[in-house]
């Protein structure tokens, strides 16, 4: 499946809690069936040292979004199969990922309809490259602020990056390196759904053929460390999806597995 992305560089690889500290290639996906303007995208953006992966239709370019972790995502409206909006809709379920909305028709009606279901941003086709360009920015910018971030707080869970330690409630947190790993890339991404395979991907270096049942048995350690002995568990099996980190008032027991 994976074959069928074109990526323009080969996947940069660090550990999630030293890429604050790099400056690292920012990673769009262009979800457009013209092939002559997705590979005109793909080639501006990569000469612009962004790291870029097309998909051809709607099915495809949702698998990716919620496999990977994009900075941002290109969305053309009018796709076969699935069309933007659809992509759009099943992708705010689980993801915050920027997305800008590309399309041939810049009637108001869609363009309130697309920022309505979850759209950051929207271009009018045809648009200027220097624009998407621009637009991109801003949202990767907005992202990057979190990315940059060295101390990330979840409730009373506070992870400070530089120091590498971890504290619940003001107790530091007895963590090994791959659960402080672990722990990192679910804050930075907290209220985001991640899956068993973006997480092997991003904390192990795994493939997506690998074995995830690592990811199960990190998960059920890191959750006797940072969640056990506490009454507000902040780590949550979502079944069938993945993992996410947030604070819940009320947190449905069935779904703390
Ligand atoms: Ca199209």
């Amino acid at each position: 499946m994976l074959a069928a992305v074109q990526s323009s560089t080969p996947r940069a690889r660090a550990p999630p809690c030293a890429r604050h500290l790099e400056n690292r290639h920012l990673r769009v996906l262009i979800i457009e069936d013209e092939e002559k303007t997705s590979s005109y995208l793909l080639r501006g953006l990569t000469e612009l040292g962004y790291t870029a992966d097309t998909a051809s239709n709607g099915t495809d370019g949702l698998h990716y979004a919620m496999e990977f972790d994009y900075d941002a995502i290109v969305l053309d409206l009018m796709l076969p199969g699935m069309d933007g909006y659809a992509v759009l809709e099943n992708l705010r379920r689980h993801k915050n990922t920027p997305v800008i909305m590309l399309s041939a028709r810049g009637a108001v009606d869609d363009r309130v309809k697309g920022l309505r279901k979850g759209a950051d941003d929207y271009l009018p086709k045809p648009f200027s490259f220097t624009e998407l360009v621009a637009r991109l920015q801003v949202q990767t910018r907005r992202r990057n602020e979190n990315l940059e971030a060295t101390v990330l707080q979840v409730d009373d869970l506070v992870i400070d990056l530089l120091a590498r330690k971890a504290t619940r409630g003001g107790q530091r947190l007895d963590l090994t390196a791959k659960e402080f790993s672990l722990l990192c890339l679910l804050a930075r991404h907290q209220g985001e759904i991640l899956s068993k395979l973006m997480i092997a991907e991003q904390v192990w270096d795994m493939n997506f053929d690998s074995d995830v049942n690592v990811v199960e048995v990190a998960i059920k350690r890191l959750r006797t460390k940072v969640d056990a002995p506490y009454p507000a568990k902040l780590l949550h099996t979502v079944r069938g999806m993945g993992y996410v980190l947030e604070a819940r008032d009320d947190a449905p027991q069935a779904e703390v597995a």
